[in-house]
């Protein structure tokens, strides 16, 4: 595995991507790397990507000043020796400097339906940021296919939304959600739980799934189920919930009880402690009298 923490160290690199040959997979992460991580590159294999570069760079302008930034976990070497063992060919671990130089002046915004509500209700900062660093880093990489997991659904449609509006000659492809044998969605942030945060953790994805089971066959009306699984969430010990929606799987649009049958999301947010979750959980929407 060779590592890059300049452009041109990258450039150099890198296979002459203007032969494009050789299919090269970028997977884009933030480092504290864990199985979550590692399943996108056997994503990537399974794409047949020949290359796999991997970046590790925690992105300044995807988080508010009241964010974790500073605190975010930093591992480098733990990352490498993992990266290692997952036999990735390249590293790209740029320093903050290299990827927003002094001088640096331009912003993306996203506008699209897709980057509305959910998380962007109290992160408004935050796809803006992903779509940046995500349009640096493709451009810097020019791989053919690029991996994101659907654990971060709605940024994986960001991303989506915003190749395809820059025409980036990239395609992006989701992996699935990678979970502890009790349920809790693999993230860096799982790092921040207290010993009881953890123990109660594991109820955002049980208490969606159940949720999720009940909209396939609805009895009630969606609001209900859902404010039911928020209730139940706050009575496990999580402190608030962002939200839980039901959205169409495809661009996010409000399930409702007029919605023709199609495939669904149920996404949620949530607090414990100081500690923000997010999960999802895929479903049919068949409507109501349908089951
Ligand atoms: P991050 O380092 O949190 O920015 O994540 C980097 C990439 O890994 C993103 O595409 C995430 O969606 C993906 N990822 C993080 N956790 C998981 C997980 N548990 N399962 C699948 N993909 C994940």
């Amino acid at each position: 595995m060779q590592i890059a923490r300049t452009l041109s160290e990258l450039q150099s690199i890198l296979p002459p991507w203007h032969q494009r040959k050789t299919k090269t997979a970028l997977i884009a992460t933030m480092g504290a790397l864990h199985a979550g991580h590692l399943s996108l590159i056997h994503t990537a294999r399974k794409q047949q990507a020949e290359y796999i570069i991997t970046s590790i760079f925690v992105n300044p302008t995807q988080f508010a000043p009241n964010e974790d930034f500073a605190n975010y976990p930093r591992q480098e070497q733990q990352d490498i020796t993992a990266l290692q063992s997952a036999n990735i060919d390249l590293l790209y671990i740029p320093t903050q400097n290299e990827i927003y130089s002094p001088d640096f002046g331009t912003a993306i915004k996203m506008h699209s339906y897709v980057a509305q509500g959910l998380c962007a209700t109290t992160r408004p900062h935050f796809f803006d940021g992903v779509a940046l660093i995500v349009t640096k880093l493709l451009l810097q990489t020019m791989p053919h296919i690029a991996i994101f997991g659907e654990k971060d659904y709605q940024q994986l449609l960001v991303i989506k939304r915003l190749v395809a509006d820059l025409d980036i000659p990239v395609k992006i492809v989701g992996s699935p959600i990678i979970r502890e044998p009790d349920g809790l969605a693999l993230s860096s942030r799982n790092q921040y739980l207290s010993t009881s945060e953890r123990n109660i953790a594991p109820q955002l994805y049980s208490t969606l799934k159940q949720a999720a089971r009940q909209l396939e066959a609805p009895k009630q009306p969606i609001e209900q189920i859902i404010n039911a699984a928020k209730q139940k969430i706050l009575a496990a010990g999580f402190g608030s919930v962002d939200y839980i929606e039901l959205r169409k799987a495809h661009d996010l649009y409000p399930v409702t009880a007029d919605t023709p049958s199609c495939s669904a999301r149920l996404l949620a947010a949530a607090y414990i402690g100081k500690t923000r979750l997010i999960d999802n959980v895929a479903l049919k929407w068949k409507g109501y009298n349908n089951g």
